[in-house]
Protein backbone atom coordinates (compact mmCIF):
# COMPACT_ATOMS: atom_id res chain seq x y z
CA UNK A 1 0.00 0.00 0.00
CA UNK A 2 1.30 3.43 -0.60
CA UNK A 3 0.71 5.67 2.73
CA UNK A 4 1.00 8.99 3.39
CA UNK A 5 0.34 10.82 6.58
CA UNK A 6 -0.08 14.43 7.11
CA UNK A 7 0.90 15.39 10.31
CA UNK A 8 1.79 18.85 12.16
CA UNK A 9 4.49 16.59 14.24
CA UNK A 10 6.89 13.94 13.53
CA UNK A 11 9.78 12.54 16.36
CA UNK A 12 12.01 14.19 16.60
CA UNK A 13 12.25 16.86 13.99
CA UNK A 14 9.35 18.34 14.98
CA UNK A 15 7.81 17.52 18.04
CA UNK A 16 5.23 18.73 20.84
CA UNK A 17 4.12 15.45 22.68
CA UNK A 18 2.85 11.96 21.89
CA UNK A 19 1.63 12.51 18.25
CA UNK A 20 4.63 13.18 17.26
CA UNK A 21 6.39 9.62 18.98
CA UNK A 22 3.00 7.97 16.85
CA UNK A 23 3.96 9.16 13.60
CA UNK A 24 7.10 8.29 13.45
CA UNK A 25 6.50 4.79 15.01
CA UNK A 26 3.64 4.11 13.02
CA UNK A 27 5.30 4.93 9.97
CA UNK A 28 8.52 3.01 10.53
CA UNK A 29 6.36 0.04 11.64
CA UNK A 30 4.26 0.11 8.30
CA UNK A 31 7.75 0.48 6.55
CA UNK A 32 9.38 -2.62 7.90
CA UNK A 33 5.95 -4.66 6.80
CA UNK A 34 6.84 -3.24 3.06
CA UNK A 35 4.69 -0.11 2.59
CA UNK A 36 5.79 2.58 1.15
CA UNK A 37 4.84 5.06 3.70
CA UNK A 38 5.72 9.02 3.30
CA UNK A 39 4.75 11.92 5.84
CA UNK A 40 4.00 15.72 4.52
CA UNK A 41 4.69 18.31 7.75
CA UNK A 42 5.05 22.21 7.54
CA UNK A 43 8.40 23.28 7.24
CA UNK A 44 8.90 24.88 10.60
CA UNK A 45 12.07 27.51 11.58
CA UNK A 46 12.18 25.68 15.17
CA UNK A 47 12.23 22.05 14.08
CA UNK A 48 15.28 20.01 14.69
CA UNK A 49 17.53 20.44 11.53
CA UNK A 50 20.09 18.24 13.19
CA UNK A 51 18.01 15.17 13.01
CA UNK A 52 16.92 15.98 8.94
CA UNK A 53 19.50 14.01 6.84
CA UNK A 54 19.33 15.01 3.20
CA UNK A 55 17.33 18.12 3.09
CA UNK A 56 16.72 19.49 -0.09
CA UNK A 57 14.57 21.03 -2.38
CA UNK A 58 12.50 18.61 -4.60
CA UNK A 59 9.34 20.85 -5.45
CA UNK A 60 10.18 24.87 -6.42
CA UNK A 61 7.26 26.38 -7.41
CA UNK A 62 3.76 25.47 -5.17
CA UNK A 63 1.20 27.77 -5.84
CA UNK A 64 -1.16 27.01 -2.73
CA UNK A 65 -4.91 28.55 -2.96
CA UNK A 66 -5.32 30.45 -0.37
CA UNK A 67 -8.55 33.27 0.26
CA UNK A 68 -8.68 34.79 -3.24
CA UNK A 69 -5.06 34.54 -4.18
CA UNK A 70 -2.03 32.09 -3.83
CA UNK A 71 0.75 31.79 -2.44
CA UNK A 72 3.98 30.48 -3.29
CA UNK A 73 5.27 27.57 -1.28
CA UNK A 74 8.57 25.05 -2.27
CA UNK A 75 8.65 21.50 -0.82
CA UNK A 76 11.61 20.12 0.96
CA UNK A 77 12.61 16.39 1.60
CA UNK A 78 14.54 14.86 3.83
CA UNK A 79 15.57 11.50 5.42
CA UNK A 80 14.35 11.64 9.81
CA UNK A 81 15.97 8.94 11.42
CA UNK A 82 15.06 6.70 7.52
CA UNK A 83 11.03 8.12 7.69
CA UNK A 84 10.76 9.85 4.31
CA UNK A 85 9.29 13.82 5.03
CA UNK A 86 8.54 16.22 2.58
CA UNK A 87 8.21 20.07 4.27
CA UNK A 88 6.22 22.59 2.87
CA UNK A 89 7.83 25.89 3.08
CA UNK A 90 5.63 28.74 2.46
CA UNK A 91 6.79 32.77 1.22
CA UNK A 92 3.98 34.39 2.37
CA UNK A 93 3.82 37.49 4.41
CA UNK A 94 1.84 35.86 7.12
CA UNK A 95 5.08 33.75 8.01
CA UNK A 96 2.89 30.48 8.61
CA UNK A 97 5.64 28.36 9.98
CA UNK A 98 8.34 30.46 10.84
CA UNK A 99 7.27 31.76 14.39
CA UNK A 100 9.62 29.81 16.85
CA UNK A 101 6.70 27.97 18.33
CA UNK A 102 4.78 25.01 16.76
CA UNK A 103 1.71 26.23 18.44
CA UNK A 104 -0.30 28.83 20.25
CA UNK A 105 -0.57 31.18 17.36
CA UNK A 106 -3.49 33.65 17.23
CA UNK A 107 -4.10 31.77 13.30
CA UNK A 108 -3.25 28.78 14.63
CA UNK A 109 -6.13 27.34 11.95
CA UNK A 110 -5.42 29.25 9.30
CA UNK A 111 -2.12 28.33 9.84
CA UNK A 112 -2.78 24.63 9.84
CA UNK A 113 -5.63 24.83 7.00
CA UNK A 114 -3.52 26.49 4.51
CA UNK A 115 -1.01 23.71 5.57
CA UNK A 116 -3.70 20.97 4.82
CA UNK A 117 -4.43 22.62 1.33
CA UNK A 118 -0.81 22.87 0.70
CA UNK A 119 -0.23 18.92 1.37
CA UNK A 120 -2.95 18.11 -1.13
CA UNK A 121 -2.16 20.37 -3.54
CA UNK A 122 1.39 19.21 -3.23
CA UNK A 123 -0.24 15.54 -3.89
CA UNK A 124 -2.02 16.64 -6.83
CA UNK A 125 0.73 18.71 -8.67
CA UNK A 126 3.63 15.79 -7.81
CA UNK A 127 0.92 12.99 -9.52
CA UNK A 128 1.26 11.03 -6.13
CA UNK A 129 -1.83 8.47 -5.92
CA UNK A 130 -1.86 7.60 -2.21
CA UNK A 131 -4.48 4.25 -1.17
CA UNK A 132 -4.31 6.39 1.99
CA UNK A 133 -3.96 9.83 3.72
CA UNK A 134 -3.65 9.26 7.36
CA UNK A 135 -4.23 12.49 9.47
CA UNK A 136 -4.25 13.60 12.77
CA UNK A 137 -5.89 15.47 15.05
CA UNK A 138 -7.50 19.06 14.64
CA UNK A 139 -4.96 20.64 12.43
CA UNK A 140 -5.35 18.42 9.57
CA UNK A 141 -9.12 17.67 10.49
CA UNK A 142 -10.44 19.36 7.49
CA UNK A 143 -7.97 17.19 4.86
CA UNK A 144 -11.18 14.97 4.05
CA UNK A 145 -13.21 17.77 3.23
CA UNK A 146 -10.51 18.84 1.09
CA UNK A 147 -10.24 15.96 -0.59
CA UNK A 148 -13.63 15.08 -1.29
CA UNK A 149 -15.29 18.19 -2.14
CA UNK A 150 -12.30 19.72 -4.08
CA UNK A 151 -9.54 17.55 -4.92
CA UNK A 152 -11.42 14.50 -5.87
CA UNK A 153 -12.95 16.69 -8.85
CA UNK A 154 -9.77 17.25 -9.84
CA UNK A 155 -8.54 13.52 -10.32
CA UNK A 156 -7.78 12.94 -6.88
CA UNK A 157 -10.51 9.99 -6.42
CA UNK A 158 -8.47 7.49 -5.29
CA UNK A 159 -7.17 7.91 -1.70
CA UNK A 160 -9.31 6.71 1.59
CA UNK A 161 -8.66 8.92 4.71
CA UNK A 162 -8.10 7.47 7.81
CA UNK A 163 -8.33 10.17 10.77
CA UNK A 164 -6.37 9.51 14.62
CA UNK A 165 -7.88 11.67 17.20
CA UNK A 166 -5.05 12.34 19.59
CA UNK A 167 -6.94 14.86 21.86
CA UNK A 168 -10.32 15.86 21.98
CA UNK A 169 -9.17 19.04 24.07
CA UNK A 170 -8.16 20.74 21.28
CA UNK A 171 -10.61 20.69 18.42
CA UNK A 172 -9.51 23.81 16.70
CA UNK A 173 -12.84 25.50 16.38
CA UNK A 174 -12.79 28.99 14.45
CA UNK A 175 -14.77 31.45 12.35
CA UNK A 176 -16.29 30.53 9.25
CA UNK A 177 -14.04 32.55 7.28
CA UNK A 178 -11.76 29.62 7.09
CA UNK A 179 -14.04 27.39 4.88
CA UNK A 180 -13.65 30.64 2.31
CA UNK A 181 -9.61 30.73 3.15
CA UNK A 182 -9.11 27.16 2.48
CA UNK A 183 -11.21 27.37 -0.62
CA UNK A 184 -14.55 25.68 0.49
CA UNK A 185 -17.09 28.48 -1.08
CA UNK A 186 -20.84 27.41 0.27
CA UNK A 187 -20.44 28.83 4.13
CA UNK A 188 -24.09 27.39 4.15
CA UNK A 189 -23.50 23.74 3.11
CA UNK A 190 -20.73 23.47 5.72
CA UNK A 191 -22.06 25.14 8.73
CA UNK A 192 -24.81 22.46 9.48
CA UNK A 193 -25.10 20.28 12.27
CA UNK A 194 -24.10 17.38 10.51
CA UNK A 195 -21.02 18.65 8.86
CA UNK A 196 -18.63 21.62 10.14
CA UNK A 197 -20.75 22.86 12.46
CA UNK A 198 -19.28 23.28 16.33
CA UNK A 199 -21.81 21.57 18.36
CA UNK A 200 -21.54 24.15 21.03
CA UNK A 201 -21.24 27.40 19.03
CA UNK A 202 -23.67 27.25 16.40
CA UNK A 203 -21.84 30.40 14.54
CA UNK A 204 -18.32 28.41 14.76
CA UNK A 205 -16.49 25.81 12.82
CA UNK A 206 -14.95 22.63 14.56
CA UNK A 207 -11.96 21.62 12.01
CA UNK A 208 -11.51 18.56 14.41
CA UNK A 209 -15.51 17.48 13.57
CA UNK A 210 -15.09 18.43 10.20
CA UNK A 211 -12.25 15.37 10.10
CA UNK A 212 -14.91 12.66 12.46
CA UNK A 213 -17.76 13.80 9.23
CA UNK A 214 -15.98 13.15 6.53
CA UNK A 215 -13.33 10.72 7.16
CA UNK A 216 -13.72 6.96 6.14
CA UNK A 217 -12.23 5.83 9.61
CA UNK A 218 -11.43 7.45 12.61
CA UNK A 219 -9.59 6.22 15.55
CA UNK A 220 -8.75 7.20 18.62
CA UNK A 221 -5.56 5.96 20.62
CA UNK A 222 -6.81 3.58 23.30
CA UNK A 223 -9.81 1.50 23.63
CA UNK A 224 -10.49 3.17 27.00
CA UNK A 225 -10.34 6.36 25.77
CA UNK A 226 -13.02 5.36 22.96
CA UNK A 227 -15.24 4.84 25.09
CA UNK A 228 -15.24 7.55 27.41
CA UNK A 229 -15.51 10.20 24.41
CA UNK A 230 -18.21 8.48 23.73
CA UNK A 231 -20.04 8.42 26.90
CA UNK A 232 -18.65 11.06 29.15
CA UNK A 233 -17.97 14.60 29.08
CA UNK A 234 -13.84 13.79 27.96
CA UNK A 235 -15.75 14.25 24.20
CA UNK A 236 -15.87 18.11 25.00
CA UNK A 237 -19.26 18.22 23.34
CA UNK A 238 -18.11 15.59 20.28
CA UNK A 239 -19.47 12.80 21.78
CA UNK A 240 -23.13 13.13 19.87
CA UNK A 241 -20.56 12.84 16.50
CA UNK A 242 -18.79 10.51 17.46
CA UNK A 243 -22.38 7.90 17.97
CA UNK A 244 -23.86 9.14 14.76
CA UNK A 245 -20.17 8.00 12.91
CA UNK A 246 -19.41 5.22 15.51
CA UNK A 247 -19.32 2.66 12.63
CA UNK A 248 -16.25 3.92 11.74
CA UNK A 249 -14.88 4.34 14.86
CA UNK A 250 -12.84 2.65 16.81
CA UNK A 251 -9.67 2.99 19.51
CA UNK A 252 -5.87 1.38 19.06
CA UNK A 253 -3.41 1.44 21.85
CA UNK A 254 -0.88 3.50 20.47
CA UNK A 255 2.70 1.66 20.53
CA UNK A 256 6.20 2.67 21.34
CA UNK A 257 8.86 2.38 19.19
CA UNK A 258 11.42 0.20 20.39
CA UNK A 259 14.35 1.41 18.08
CA UNK A 260 14.20 4.21 20.08
CA UNK A 261 12.97 3.65 23.40
CA UNK A 262 15.32 0.37 24.47
CA UNK A 263 17.38 0.07 26.92
CA UNK A 264 19.12 -2.55 25.20
CA UNK A 265 20.45 -0.04 22.92
CA UNK A 266 19.66 3.46 23.73
CA UNK A 267 22.69 5.52 22.74
CA UNK A 268 21.78 8.08 24.94
CA UNK A 269 22.06 6.42 28.36
CA UNK A 270 25.57 5.61 29.47
CA UNK A 271 25.08 2.07 30.28
CA UNK A 272 22.84 -0.06 28.60
CA UNK A 273 20.59 -3.07 30.43
CA UNK A 274 17.96 -5.67 29.96
CA UNK A 275 15.95 -7.63 31.95
CA UNK A 276 19.34 -10.43 32.43
CA UNK A 277 21.31 -7.28 33.31
CA UNK A 278 18.96 -5.04 35.12
CA UNK A 279 22.01 -4.21 37.99
CA UNK A 280 22.89 -1.74 35.14
CA UNK A 281 20.09 0.16 35.42
CA UNK A 282 21.17 1.20 38.94
CA UNK A 283 24.39 2.76 37.13
CA UNK A 284 22.24 4.68 35.41
CA UNK A 285 20.42 6.09 38.07
CA UNK A 286 24.18 7.05 39.26
CA UNK A 287 24.74 8.60 36.14
CA UNK A 288 21.12 10.49 36.51
CA UNK A 289 21.96 12.04 40.36
CA UNK A 290 25.68 13.09 38.84
CA UNK A 291 23.85 14.47 36.06
CA UNK A 292 21.31 16.68 37.91
CA UNK A 293 23.45 17.38 41.40
CA UNK A 294 21.56 14.84 42.98
CA UNK A 295 23.25 13.29 46.36
CA UNK A 296 23.91 9.28 46.31
CA UNK A 297 21.99 7.58 49.20
CA UNK A 298 19.37 4.97 49.39
CA UNK A 299 16.64 6.60 47.95
CA UNK A 300 13.99 5.42 45.23
CA UNK A 301 13.83 8.17 42.26
CA UNK A 302 10.35 9.39 41.52
CA UNK A 303 10.06 11.27 38.07
CA UNK A 304 7.92 12.75 35.91
CA UNK A 305 8.01 13.43 32.35
CA UNK A 306 5.79 15.92 30.48
CA UNK A 307 3.50 18.60 29.53
CA UNK A 308 2.68 20.92 32.34
CA UNK A 309 -0.67 20.94 31.35
CA UNK A 310 -3.88 21.18 33.33
CA UNK A 311 -4.71 17.68 31.74
CA UNK A 312 -2.06 16.19 33.06
CA UNK A 313 -3.03 17.02 36.70
CA UNK A 314 -0.54 20.23 37.60
CA UNK A 315 -1.42 20.06 41.09
CA UNK A 316 -0.79 16.39 41.26
CA UNK A 317 1.88 16.69 39.97
CA UNK A 318 3.15 19.35 42.49
CA UNK A 319 1.55 17.16 45.35
CA UNK A 320 3.69 14.35 43.99
CA UNK A 321 6.73 16.09 44.48
CA UNK A 322 6.00 17.18 47.89
CA UNK A 323 5.00 13.56 49.03
CA UNK A 324 8.23 11.78 47.23
CA UNK A 325 10.57 14.14 49.10
CA UNK A 326 8.38 14.05 52.87
CA UNK A 327 8.53 10.00 52.26
CA UNK A 328 12.25 9.20 51.57
CA UNK A 329 12.53 9.81 48.15
CA UNK A 330 14.05 11.98 45.45
CA UNK A 331 12.14 13.60 42.85
CA UNK A 332 13.48 14.69 39.10
CA UNK A 333 10.98 16.32 36.36
CA UNK A 334 11.33 17.25 33.39
CA UNK A 335 8.38 19.64 31.36
CA UNK A 336 7.33 22.12 30.06
CA UNK A 337 4.05 24.38 29.54
CA UNK A 338 2.97 26.47 26.49
CA UNK A 339 1.34 29.05 29.03
CA UNK A 340 3.75 30.98 30.66
CA UNK A 341 1.94 31.37 33.68
CA UNK A 342 2.37 27.52 34.50
CA UNK A 343 5.80 27.71 33.48
CA UNK A 344 6.75 30.56 36.02
CA UNK A 345 4.80 28.20 39.07
CA UNK A 346 7.37 25.53 38.13
CA UNK A 347 10.04 27.89 37.52
CA UNK A 348 9.37 29.39 41.38
CA UNK A 349 9.07 26.14 42.47
CA UNK A 350 12.66 25.07 40.95
CA UNK A 351 14.20 28.43 42.95
CA UNK A 352 12.25 27.22 46.01
CA UNK A 353 13.39 23.60 45.81
CA UNK A 354 17.19 24.74 44.25
CA UNK A 355 19.18 23.55 47.72
CA UNK A 356 17.23 20.33 48.25
CA UNK A 357 19.82 17.45 47.36
CA UNK A 358 16.90 15.59 46.72
CA UNK A 359 15.08 17.14 43.82
CA UNK A 360 15.58 18.50 40.28
CA UNK A 361 13.00 20.53 38.55
CA UNK A 362 14.16 20.59 34.97
CA UNK A 363 11.79 23.23 33.20
CA UNK A 364 12.07 22.85 28.99
CA UNK A 365 11.71 20.40 26.26
CA UNK A 366 15.12 17.84 26.55
CA UNK A 367 14.92 14.68 24.13
CA UNK A 368 18.30 13.33 25.19
CA UNK A 369 17.57 14.24 28.92
CA UNK A 370 14.08 12.33 29.26
CA UNK A 371 16.42 8.83 28.11
CA UNK A 372 18.61 9.15 31.19
CA UNK A 373 15.40 9.80 33.24
CA UNK A 374 13.26 7.08 32.04
CA UNK A 375 16.78 4.71 32.66
CA UNK A 376 18.01 6.09 35.88
CA UNK A 377 14.48 6.54 37.99
CA UNK A 378 12.65 3.59 39.71
CA UNK A 379 9.03 4.79 40.00
CA UNK A 380 7.26 7.04 37.30
CA UNK A 381 4.19 9.17 38.25
CA UNK A 382 1.49 10.24 35.83
CA UNK A 383 -1.77 11.73 37.55
CA UNK A 384 -3.57 12.66 34.77
CA UNK A 385 -7.12 14.40 34.63
CA UNK A 386 -7.35 12.47 31.17
CA UNK A 387 -5.45 10.24 29.24
CA UNK A 388 -5.89 9.49 25.34
CA UNK A 389 -3.59 7.06 25.52
CA UNK A 390 -0.49 8.16 27.24
CA UNK A 391 3.29 7.11 25.90
CA UNK A 392 5.43 8.32 28.82
CA UNK A 393 4.45 5.07 31.28
CA UNK A 394 4.80 2.61 28.51
CA UNK A 395 8.46 4.13 27.90
CA UNK A 396 9.07 4.00 31.65
CA UNK A 397 7.93 -0.04 31.76
CA UNK A 398 10.34 -0.66 29.24
CA UNK A 399 12.99 0.90 31.03
CA UNK A 400 11.88 -1.21 34.40
CA UNK A 401 10.94 2.26 35.85
CA UNK A 402 7.07 1.18 37.72
CA UNK A 403 4.70 3.30 37.09
CA UNK A 404 1.93 5.15 39.42
CA UNK A 405 -0.81 6.46 37.37
CA UNK A 406 -4.54 7.63 37.51
CA UNK A 407 -6.70 4.71 36.03
CA UNK A 408 -8.09 6.98 32.58
CA UNK A 409 -7.95 6.41 28.89
CA UNK A 410 -4.71 4.55 27.98
CA UNK A 411 -3.61 4.73 31.61
CA UNK A 412 -6.40 1.99 32.40
CA UNK A 413 -5.22 -0.47 29.36
CA UNK A 414 -1.78 -0.69 29.90
CA UNK A 415 -0.59 -0.36 33.88
CA UNK A 416 -2.29 -2.94 36.26
CA UNK A 417 -2.28 -2.46 39.90
CA UNK A 418 0.08 -4.60 41.91
CA UNK A 419 -2.50 -5.00 44.92
CA UNK A 420 -5.64 -4.89 43.35
CA UNK A 421 -5.74 -5.97 39.46
CA UNK A 422 -7.85 -8.99 38.86
CA UNK A 423 -5.05 -9.74 36.59
CA UNK A 424 -2.74 -12.23 37.24
CA UNK A 425 0.84 -11.71 39.55
CA UNK A 426 2.87 -12.08 36.58
CA UNK A 427 1.37 -9.05 34.71
CA UNK A 428 0.55 -6.50 36.94
CA UNK A 429 3.67 -4.06 36.51
CA UNK A 430 2.47 -0.74 38.48
CA UNK A 431 0.30 1.57 40.66
CA UNK A 432 -3.26 2.75 40.02
CA UNK A 433 -5.58 5.08 41.81
CA UNK A 434 -8.80 6.04 40.83
CA UNK A 435 -9.95 9.53 42.43
CA UNK A 436 -8.41 12.40 40.86
CA UNK A 437 -7.32 14.72 44.43
CA UNK A 438 -4.22 13.99 46.62
CA UNK A 439 -5.51 11.09 48.66
CA UNK A 440 -5.73 9.30 45.83
CA UNK A 441 -2.33 9.91 44.20
CA UNK A 442 -0.92 9.60 47.81
CA UNK A 443 -2.22 6.30 48.19
CA UNK A 444 -0.87 4.77 45.53
CA UNK A 445 2.71 6.10 46.18
CA UNK A 446 2.35 5.45 49.53
CA UNK A 447 2.12 1.67 48.37
CA UNK A 448 4.68 2.10 45.87
CA UNK A 449 7.50 3.56 47.86
CA UNK A 450 6.47 1.21 51.02
CA UNK A 451 7.10 -1.55 48.46
CA UNK A 452 10.35 -0.60 47.18
CA UNK A 453 11.88 -0.33 50.98
CA UNK A 454 9.63 -3.40 52.49
CA UNK A 455 9.60 -5.96 49.78
CA UNK A 456 12.99 -5.00 47.31
CA UNK A 457 12.40 -8.32 45.54
CA UNK A 458 8.80 -7.82 44.81
CA UNK A 459 9.43 -4.01 43.69
CA UNK A 460 12.31 -6.29 41.41
CA UNK A 461 9.06 -8.23 40.22
CA UNK A 462 6.78 -5.53 39.37
CA UNK A 463 9.94 -3.98 37.33
CA UNK A 464 10.93 -6.99 34.95
CA UNK A 465 6.56 -7.55 34.32
CA UNK A 466 6.72 -4.09 33.16
CA UNK A 467 10.07 -4.70 30.66
CA UNK A 468 8.69 -8.16 29.46
CA UNK A 469 4.95 -6.76 28.13
CA UNK A 470 5.39 -5.87 24.32
CA UNK A 471 3.49 -2.26 23.84
CA UNK A 472 5.68 -2.20 20.73
CA UNK A 473 4.03 -0.85 17.26
CA UNK A 474 3.94 -4.92 16.61
CA UNK A 475 0.22 -5.64 17.45
CA UNK A 476 -1.01 -1.58 16.97
CA UNK A 477 0.63 -1.86 13.22
CA UNK A 478 -1.45 -4.96 12.50
CA UNK A 479 -4.83 -2.90 13.11
CA UNK A 480 -3.98 0.05 11.54
CA UNK A 481 -3.19 -2.17 8.46
CA UNK A 482 -6.72 -4.10 9.08
CA UNK A 483 -8.18 -0.56 8.95
CA UNK A 484 -6.21 0.69 5.93
CA UNK A 485 -7.19 -2.12 3.75
CA UNK A 486 -10.97 -2.43 5.19
CA UNK A 487 -11.28 1.35 3.65
CA UNK A 488 -9.25 0.81 0.48
CA UNK A 489 -11.46 -1.82 -0.53
CA UNK A 490 -14.71 -0.58 0.55
P1 LIG B 1 1.10 13.99 25.28
O1 LIG B 1 0.97 13.54 23.87
O2 LIG B 1 -0.20 14.27 25.94
O3 LIG B 1 2.04 15.12 25.44
P2 LIG B 1 2.30 11.37 25.77
O4 LIG B 1 2.55 10.63 27.04
O5 LIG B 1 1.45 10.69 24.76
O6 LIG B 1 1.73 12.81 26.15
O7 LIG B 1 3.70 11.67 25.03
C1 LIG B 1 4.66 12.48 25.59
C2 LIG B 1 5.95 12.32 24.80
O8 LIG B 1 6.67 13.56 24.87
C3 LIG B 1 6.88 11.29 25.40
O9 LIG B 1 7.74 10.79 24.39
C4 LIG B 1 7.69 12.11 26.41
O10 LIG B 1 8.94 11.50 26.71
C5 LIG B 1 7.86 13.39 25.63
N1 LIG B 1 8.03 14.61 26.44
C6 LIG B 1 7.05 15.32 27.05
N2 LIG B 1 7.57 16.40 27.66
C7 LIG B 1 8.89 16.36 27.44
C8 LIG B 1 9.99 17.21 27.81
N3 LIG B 1 9.79 18.30 28.54
N4 LIG B 1 11.22 16.88 27.40
C9 LIG B 1 11.42 15.76 26.66
N5 LIG B 1 10.45 14.93 26.27
C10 LIG B 1 9.20 15.22 26.65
Amino acid sequence: MFIVTITPECAPVAKVGGLADVVFGLNHELEIRGHTVEAILPKYDCMRYDQIYGLQEVYRDLWVPFYDRSIHCTVFFGFVHGRKCFFIDSHSDRNFFNRGVFYGQHDDPERFAFFCRAALEFLLKSNKHPDIIHCHDWQTGIVPVLLFDIYKNLGMGHPRVCYTLHNLKHQGVTGESILRAAGLNSPGHYIHPDRLQDNFNHNAVSLMKAGIVYSNFVTTVSPSYAWEIQHTDLSYGLGHTLHVHGRKFGGILNGVDYDVWNPEIDRHIPYRYGIATLQDKFRNKEALRHRLLLRQDYKPIVAYIGRLDHQKGVDLIRDSIFYSLANGCQFVLLGASPEHRTNDYFLHLKHQLNDNPDCHLEIGFNEELSHLIYAGADMFVVPSLFEPCGLTQMIAMKYGTVPVVRETGGLRDTVFDANYSHRPYHERNGYTFRDFNFQGLESALQRAIGMWYSYPQHFKELMINGMRYDFSWNHPGQNYLNVFEYIRDK
